[in-house]
């Protein structure tokens, strides 16, 4: 994965607010500044030919619905070949490196098994969370939307994950050897172990990343049992942030589950499920001793986004960072896999 490089005079409109939106989403500032970006996005590709250049020579681009003085501004610039002045104080704002350290491997990464998009929670059309993944240098990427349980972030029926599937097929298809886009699920474990999908569906999928998101402080014993089980189903690929724990921002704080790690990770390891290093700031999960166990115990990892916004999926950076200093060896992080060796071991194969 790599950074993108500043944009500098002449930038096409639509180019310039997308980066704005990308760089406000990846050091996650006010998401109402990010939506009129990202709204004006879409309001640009909707015009007609020329409309655009006639709203700028007439000076009335803010007529349009969705179109502010900001994100008027940065198309009327663009639109005259210069370097919009706001997404130039934005670059130099918000434009430098996420995190000090971790940089060979997050060179390294070349996937994601965990990122969602406007079909659940996300911010962001898949369209625009390829297109994105494809500038940061990604060679594969899994959309893993919530399940029907999770009613809060709008997670997916059995049907909509189907029409889902098929859309990712046509999408996957379309970019040829640009990106490989494959279909999987956050789904929920439930509070038996079972998971939160059908079987069918399941086996329809690429790749099942699996996680708590529910009765986070359930005693010790039923939570590691809860656990045992999602990890024990054969459909179950990555055990997403196993704690749950929340260590900053705007949701609060939330301490870590209770269960026994060691035997969670040692049937981690046992069934080849990777361990998820969930590199959201909020959430930095697992905490540093319990990577370091998953490490004696002998599993693999994934270092994931869990992006909702199309600049989160650099936030991959804040885990390589994790893993680099804690010593997880590349050879044991899935996301430094080519797409056919992660095909295969998702398959189990
Ligand atoms: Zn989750
Ligand atoms: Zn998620």
């Amino acid at each position: 994965m790599r950074s993108l490089q500043p944009l500098e005079a002449p930038v096409d409109p639509v180019d310039a607010l997308r980066r704005v939106g990308f760089l406000l989403e990846r050091t996650r500032q006010h998401s109402r500044r990010v939506e009129a970006f990202r709204g004006a996005v879409d309001v640009v590709r909707g015009l007609a030919e020329g409309e655009l250049a006639t709203h700028v020579e007439g000076g009335t681009l803010t007529d349009l619905p969705g179109i502010g003085p900001s994100t008027a501004g940065v198309i009327a610039q663009a639109a005259a070949g210069e370097l919009p002045d706001y997404l130039a104080a934005k670059q130099e704002e918000h434009g430098g490196p996420l995190v000090t350290g971790g940089e060979t491997l997050t060179e390294a990464i070349i996937g994601d098994c965990h990122l969602h998009s406007d079909w659940s929670d996300g911010g962001g059309p898949i369209e625009e969370m390829v297109l994105t993944a494809v500038e940061l240098g990604h060679e594969w990427m899994v959309l893993t939307d919530h399940s029907p349980r999770l009613r809060i972030a709008n997670g997916l029926s059995a049907a909509r994950l189907a029409r889902q599937i098929d859309l990712l097929r046509r999408i996957d298809h379309s970019l040829g050897e640009s990106i490989t886009v494959l279909a999987g699920i956050e789904v929920d474990i439930l509070d038996d172990g079972s998971l939160d999908q059908s079987e069918e569906m399941l086996d329809r999928l690429d790749l099942v990343t699996a996680s708590v998101h529910s009765k986070l402080r359930m005693p010790r014993e039923p939570m590691t049992r809860r656990m045992l089980t999602a990890v024990a189903n054969p459909h179950v690929n990555v055990l997403g942030h196993c704690t749950g724990r929340l260590v900053t921002g705007s949701r609060g704080t939330r301490p870590q589950s209770e269960f026994d790690a060691r035997a969670v990770f040692e049937a981690c390891a046992e069934h080849d499920v990777a361990v998820e290093i969930n590199s959201r700031p909020e959430r930095c999960d697992p905490p540093d001793d319990l990577v370091e166990l998953a490490l004696e115990a002998g599993c693999l990892f994934a270092i994931d986004s869990d992006a909702h916004a199309p600049g989160q999926l650099e936030m991959k950076a804040y885990g390589a960072e994790r893993a680099e200093r804690l010593g997880v060896p590349q050879e044991r992080i899935v996301t430094t896999w080519e797409v056919d060796r992660l095909r295969a071991w998702a398959r189990g194969s």
